[in-house]
């Protein structure tokens, strides 16, 4: 591609959310049965009776996995749960997937048949058919699309634009232990490439590494969520760290927030690696990412619902738009939350 200096921009000038805007202000719906376009875990298409909603997502060799560490059964599983959690993300039930992949010459049939053991393994385990996708080759690596499609009632879906003052922000889980396992997957990386003899020391971190390697997504808290009569006020799944996703809640509900430092759940095992690498758990549950827990907003009035569930912590709640989004140290300080994410597209700042 020759470019043009007077009329080229680089991305990395936008990032990748600002490059997601760019790109697709000028689309236009216009179907009445769109509910739901650009701009929240999933589209929404309704069909009376009820909504399909529909979601993709890409992985990239170097840029969202790399094969010196990730068992290809693995990336094929993971695959698959990235997808799923945004359809939970809207409250709905996923049933359908597509598997789109590009490869490269370095592959074998044995190790396609690998990453088709993970999609298989999670579309039993998640109760999703594989109904089709595509298939090419690369010059560059390994690429697997998935399209997730899920179904609700209209009345049972849960956007992200929905949040309002006073309700409460919740997560599920723990946050941060997919950060530390791929630090953790990474110092060994480098220990191998300096003496390629070694075997990686991986002994006491399954979790961190489960984490990282293969995660699942919420499908017990949307069944919760069913069984006590809950439809949150408003849900994202966190892909890119609480912070990014607290903002986007926030941005689209046009809403500020408070939460608590000591409020957001960390693990021991994530403590504890924060200790040996010498990075702060904070940090990672903020700004790590791929954690698939979900973030969502109840009505004030349905905190008795859920306050017995050990694996939903409320941290803070919604506020007015001009209190921003805030964070309460437990040293009593305010700060403002930044949404990090993993933007690669964006220059370092
Ligand atoms: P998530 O992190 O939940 O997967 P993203 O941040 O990737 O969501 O995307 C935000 C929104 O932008 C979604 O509605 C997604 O479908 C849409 N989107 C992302 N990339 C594109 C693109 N290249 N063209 C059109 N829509 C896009
Ligand atoms: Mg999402």
């Amino acid at each position: 591609m020759k470019k043009d200096e007077k009329k080229h921009r680089n991305i990395s000038e936008l990032g990748e959310f600002g490059l997601i805007d760019h790109i697709t202000k000028n689309v236009k719906i216009n179907h009445k049965n769109t509910i739901k376009g650009i701009g929240d875990d999933a589209a929404v298409i309704d069909y009376g009776n009820v909504c399909s909603v529909v979601t993709t997502d890409l992985l990239v060799e170097g840029i969202h996995f790399n094969l010196i560490y990730t068992p290809l059964k693995h990336l094929g599983y993971k695959s698959v749960v990235v997808n799923l959690s945004d359809i939970y993300a809207m409250n709905a039930t996923p049933k359908q997937i597509t598997v789109s992949i590009a490869i490269s010459a370095k592959f074998t049939v044995e190790h396609i048949e690998q990453i088709y053991e993970g999609i298989n393994l999670a579309c039993q385990h998640y109760n999703v058919d594989l109904v089709g996708g595509d298939t090419s080759s690369s010059l560059t690596g390994l690429s697997i699309s998935i399209t997730a499609i899920g179904e609700s009632k209209k009345e049972d879906i849960v956007y992200r634009n929905t949040a309002k003052k006073n309700d409460i922000l919740c997560v599920t889980g723990n946050l941060g232990a997919a950060y530390m396992g791929l630090q953790l997957l990474e110092r060994e990386k480098e220990i191998f490439k300096a003496n390629p003899g070694t075997q990686p020391s991986l002994e006491g971190y399954d979790y961190i590494l489960q984490r990282q390697l293969k995660p699942e997504a919420r499908e017990d808290i949307i069944s919760l969520f069913d069984e006590i009569g809950i439809k949150p006020t408003s849900m994202i799944d966190i892909s890119d760290g609480l912070s990014s996703e607290i903002m986007h809640i926030c941005k689209k509900s046009d809403v500020g927030c408070k939460i608590f430092q000591d409020k957001i759940p960390i693990d021991l095992n994530t403590e504890k690696m924060g200790k040996e690498f010498n990075i702060e758990p904070l940090i990672a549950a903020l700004n790590g990412g791929e954690d698939y827990e979900l973030l969502f907003t109840i009505d004030i009035n349905d905190l008795e619902k859920i306050k017995d569930y050990k694996m939903i912590h409320p941290i803070g709640h919604i506020a007015d738009k001009e209190h921003g989004a805030v964070m309460i140290t437990n040293s009593g300080q305010s700060i403002e939350l930044q949404a990090q994410g993993w933007n690669q597209l964006k220059d370092e700042e």
